[in-house]
């Protein structure tokens, strides 16, 4: 079958090991994307070395997950993550669960893998490792498990959701068996930790096909963090591919305040804020005219008007170029902009809160008339103020 080229540094870092007397294979998602014809993001490597031969072989290396049996190769072109062959979990030994059982095979290491597309290694004369029928599933566009599903997903939960992502990345179908699986063992899910669960989730409505991302709702994985019914994902494809769209986007296909479910989830903080923020703003109806586009500006914060913008177009209304255009003409956003400091309030005559007070009322004048935000206009306009303020 299929004869893969790979870097010439990856390259190295196989020779080295088969030169020490250990078989050493690309593996994984570099074989699936390159049988794809998609460059790989990056590079692993499964091999029959030992971490601390890993680790004496290598001038660069970082010990990165030395339990599982990975240490982190440093080459030229970015890092290759190199891991010991394994079987899955080390269940092999009941006395030592959780240790590594480092006599395990290439084959035994292909199986404890995921899925048939991701369960293939690459030989080093270019013909691909591939006992379990992963290129016939990538011809068809499907994700299989390696094995019974409902064993591999009671081995490890977080596998039904990498199954969705993988679907939604690769645009391809879930393999009905599986599917079935999960609809029986989703509960299980419940366990994950939320960042785990998080992560999967943006990969997910990050990908081509956000629209994959229902799966994860209908099927029950992400019960535990209450984010309610979900409307139609697939809209989402039409958002830049950030996390800051597309979760946004998600959030205007549910129909309830989205924190709660955002901070269970642990969505860093700037995500959770824009998205919560944005929501209200959508809610309580876009702005209409240029003034109150640029009060929501001053007022939210751009992220969380985007944010009502991105939710507002994946329900169907489009008021992405207003917003633009307000936010491309610049402008005074907060009194820190004023184009007059405290210190030359001060000098005019006002004091303590009282700056606070006039500074934001120059900022609301100038939201509403940009054309006066210049330091002369300001500055007759205060003289003003003081004069009416003299004259009460
Ligand atoms: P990506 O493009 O997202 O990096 P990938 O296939 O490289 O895709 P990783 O999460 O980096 O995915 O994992 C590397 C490989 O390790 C997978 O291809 C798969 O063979 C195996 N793997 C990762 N996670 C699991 C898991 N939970 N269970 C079984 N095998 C896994
Ligand atoms: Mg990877």
């Amino acid at each position: 079958m299929g004869h893969l080229e790979i870097p010439p540094e990856i390259g190295q870092v196989r020779d080295t090991l088969w030169a020490a007397g250990r078989p050493a294979y690309p593996v994984g998602g570099c074989v699936r994307d390159q049988l794809l014809g998609r460059t790989p993001g990056d590079y692993d490597m499964t091999t029959a070395a030992r971490p601390e031969e890993v680790m004496a072989l290598f001038r660069r290396t970082v010990p990165t997950g030395l339990k599982h049996g990975t240490v982190t190769v440093l080459t030229g072109i970015g890092p290759v993550e190199v891991t010991t062959f394994r079987r899955e979990g080390g269940y092999s030994d009941s006395r030592h669960p959780d240790a590594v059982a480092f006599d395990a095979t290439l084959e035994e290491d292909l199986a404890r893998r995921d899925f048939t597309v991701n369960a293939m290694a690459l030989d080093r004369d270019g013909t691909v490792v591939d006992p379990f029928g992963g290129q016939a599933d990538l011809a068809v566009g499907r994700i299989r498990c390696v094995g019974d599903p409902e064993e591999r997903f009671s081995e490890d939960a977080l596998r039904m959701l990498r199954a969705v992502r993988f679907a939604a990345q690769l645009g391809f179908r879930m393999e009905p068996g599986l599917v079935r699986a999960v609809g029986r063992l989703a509960p299980r899910a419940a366990a994950l930790s939320a960042e785990r669960v998080r992560t999967e989730l943006e990969k997910t409505i990050c990908s081509p096909r956000p629209g994959g991302a229902e799966a994860l709702f209908y099927l029950g994985l992400l019960e535990r963090y209450g984010p309610g019914p979900v409307r139609p994902l697939e809209g989402l494809g039409r958002l830049p591919a950030e996390p800051l769209a597309r979760w946004a986007g998600l959030c205007g296909a549910l129909d309830r305040d989205p924190e709660p479910f955002l901070t269970a989830l642990r969505l860093e903080g700037r995500i959770v804020r824009a998205c919560g923020g944005g929501f209200r703003i959508w809610r309580a109806g876009l702005p209409e005219h240029p003034a109150d586009w640029r009060r929501a500006l001053a007022d939210q914060g751009t992220e969380a008007v985007r944010a009502a913008v991105w939710m507002a177009f994946t329900a169907g209304e489009d008021r992405r170029d207003e917003l633009e255009r307000t936010i491309a003409q610049g402008g005074c956003r907060s009194v820190k902009d004023l184009p007059v400091t405290g210190g030359e309030l001060a000098a005019l005559g006002w004091n303590g809160p009282a700056i606070g007070a006039v500074q934001r009322r120059l900022l609301d004048h100038v939201l509403e008339r940009p054309e006066d935000a210049r330091r002369d206009h300001l500055l007759a306009l205060l003289e003003r103020w003081k004069k009416e303020e003299r004259t009460k």
